[in-house]
């Protein structure tokens, strides 16, 4: 695949790379879309085996990006960056520094923040060259780790889902079943409780089994938590687990959860849908994590709008399930078709 090629047909404006042997980095940052505004996403540090794999990754995330804020309502783009490293060795102060000059060097047509392999921490290095970066450590006068708003949203969503499916929005007495019990689904966990539903979960560390456990949920084997009989399966671990071989298996009515890209194929929409199955599609309900970091571009971190504007996840998804229905497609591409009918408007308003 050619670069310029892949760019040109999937709508990508720009690939910025950077190099600088005296810090340890290379990088790239991609920026998919800027109708809207400013570029905004994550910073993700993984060691990639070849440079083709670290492009074509970088590009599609940030692509995504572009649909999550579109399809959030926010007034923000799409970006990405990736810096090739190990993040459980390489990461320096020296390489964030660097990594910091690079996204100033965008002039902030790219706003960054954590993702896989980075914290709020390794961004505070950046934070000393560039203006350009959000979801800073609180002490720091940043929003901190987003995973309890993304967790916040995804409770809301949940409601917004049960109300489709079952006519109310209330969640006491559904059994939710959670694949993965880190950080955002102890979030979730707190809410689905204070509101009276039952938790099943399961994790491959057993620290957060333990957790669960703590907390009133039931157990399960990783191996068993997809097939798990409950009302509401919550993938909040891994990408790719909705396909062909797990989807005649699953034995319940609603997919809501927070892992990005769990449907492994396009075609998997439409399998959820011929078995029946609500499917919330992942980037629409687990927005609230760029929902909350945008409100920390060029202005004071203000909580409570933030969480205000999270909420309206749920009348996001009302649109999507609407939409799907009215238009007789999956919901997964009633949110495309929300995201990409707001950069339309975008666009012809511009023109
Ligand atoms: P996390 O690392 O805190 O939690 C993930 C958990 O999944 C861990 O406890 C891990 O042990 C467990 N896990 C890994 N493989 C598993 C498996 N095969 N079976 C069961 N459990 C397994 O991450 P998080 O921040 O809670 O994010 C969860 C998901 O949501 C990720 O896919 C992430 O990309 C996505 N997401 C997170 C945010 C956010 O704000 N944190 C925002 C949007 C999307």
């Amino acid at each position: 695949m050619q670069i310029l090629d892949f760019m040109e047909a999937n709508g990508h404006e720009q690939l910025a790379v950077w190099t600088d042997p005296g810090a340890g980095l290379r990088a790239f940052i991609a920026i998919h879309d800027t109708t809207l505004g400013p570029s905004l996403g994550g910073t993700r540090v993984w060691p990639h085996p070849t440079e083709e794999d670290a492009l074509f990754d970088v590009l599609r995330l940030s692509q995504a990006m572009t649909y999550k804020s579109a399809a959030a309502g926010l007034d923000f783009g799409g970006g990405k960056a990736l810096i090739m490293a190990d993040p459980r060795a390489d990461k320096t102060e020296a390489m964030f520094r660097s990594y910091g000059r690079f996204v100033e060097s965008l002039g902030g047509r790219y706003v960054t923040t954590e993702d896989v392999g980075s914290t709020p921490y390794d961004l505070a290095w950046s934070a000393r060259e560039t203006r350009h970066v959000v979801g800073l450590p609180v002490e720091s006068g940043g929003s901190g780790n987003p995973s309890t708003m993304t967790g916040y949203g995804l409770y809301e969503a949940m409601r917004a889902a049960a109300k489709a499916r079952w006519g109310s929005d209330d969640l006491a007495g559904r059994t939710v079943a959670l694949q993965g019990f880190g950080n955002v689904a102890s979030s979730l966990a707190e809410h689905l409780l204070g509101a009276g539903a039952r938790l099943v979960a399961a994790d491959v560390d057993p620290a957060k089994v333990e957790r669960a456990a703590a907390r009133g949920a039931a157990v399960a084997g990783v191996d068993e938590i997809l097939a798990q009989e409950c009302d509401i399966l919550a993938p909040c671990a891994l990408g790719g687990v909705l396909n062909e071989r797990s989807i005649p298996a699953l034995r319940c009515e609603v997919i809501c959860g927070a892992a990005n890209n769990q449907l492994l194929a396009p075609e998997d929409a439409e399998r959820l849908r011929e078995r029946g199955i609500l499917y919330a599609p992942d980037y629409i309900v687990n927005a609230g994590g760029v929902i909350n970091v945008s409100f920390e571009v060029g202005r004071e971190y203000d909580q409570g709008a933030a969480r205000a504007k999270t909420a309206q996840i749920y009348d996001t998804l009302e649109r999507v399930f609407a939409m799907a229905e009215e238009r007789g497609v999956t919901t997964a591409a009633a949110a495309d078709l929300i995201a990409e009918e707001r950069l339309a408007a975008a666009r012809a308003a511009r023109a």
